[in-house]
């Protein structure tokens, strides 16, 4: 698979929060987020190409037995993603996806977090797949107390669960994330929507992991 980074960390955002992890970051996006913040991940060949084998001596570095596959958008990878995770079947699984890419990796994934894209993200024409309603939890990205209307169309459009959706305000520093806690905490309460913070913005401020 073509990778662009390996790490261990904890998971900063949506329901499992705070719990540590090892996140493979795959190569290649189609999508074109105004705020993106792994730009660097776009082209299909950023990173390094990696044998499953090499991924798996990688990974048995770390003690956890939580996965994050992100990227990117990894489920462009998915064929091979698919053969790779079926090597693994003791680990827990949480794939990170925009949701514009319909999911053919069966019962390798646990866990979707979907993060549908707005019109605040500058992207035309994005379309949200189909994904398993079990394992799914949906993440807007907010930058503003109108964004909700959109999110709300598409709460609609999807007949997503409320509880299921989860709000996270937009930006990659501290100091912007925080003022939008406030008052996303407020339409968390009116609306019945999950919030999230940026933990590992928190933590570690906006550099990047290795
Ligand atoms: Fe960046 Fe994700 Fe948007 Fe792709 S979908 S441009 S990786 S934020």
């Amino acid at each position: 698979m073509q990778v662009s980074e390996i790490f261990y960390s904890i998971q900063g955002e949506g329901v499992n929060i705070g719990v540590p992890a090892i996140f493979i970051r795959l190569s290649g996006c189609h999508l074109r987020c105004v705020w993106c913040d792994t730009k660097y991940t776009w082209p299909l060949k950023a990173g390094k190409q990696m044998t499953h084998q090499e991924i798996i001596s990688e990974i048995k570095k770390h003690p956890s037995k939580n996965l994050v596959i992100t990227g990117g958008e990894p489920l462009i990878q998915q064929k091979e993603l698919k053969e790779f995770l079926e090597k693994i079947p003791e680990y827990y699984v949480e794939i990170e996806t925009s949701g514009n890419i319909y999911p053919k990796l069966g019962k390798t994934v646990n866990h979707y977090n979907c993060s549908p894209k707005l019109s605040n993200s500058k992207n035309v024409n994005f379309s949200l797949k189909k994904f398993p309603k079990s394992k799914t939890y949906y993440k807007f990205v907010i930058d503003n107390p109108q964004d909700l209307h959109e999110t709300e169309e598409m709460v609609a459009e999807h007949n997503l669960d409320r509880q299921k959706v989860i709000l996270m305000p937009q930006g990659t520093t501290k100091d912007e994330v925080g003022p939008k806690m406030d008052w996303l905490a407020e339409l968390c309460k009116e609306k019945g929507f999950r919030l999230t913070p940026r933990l590992h913005l928190e933590i570690w401020g906006n550099q990047r992991m290795k």
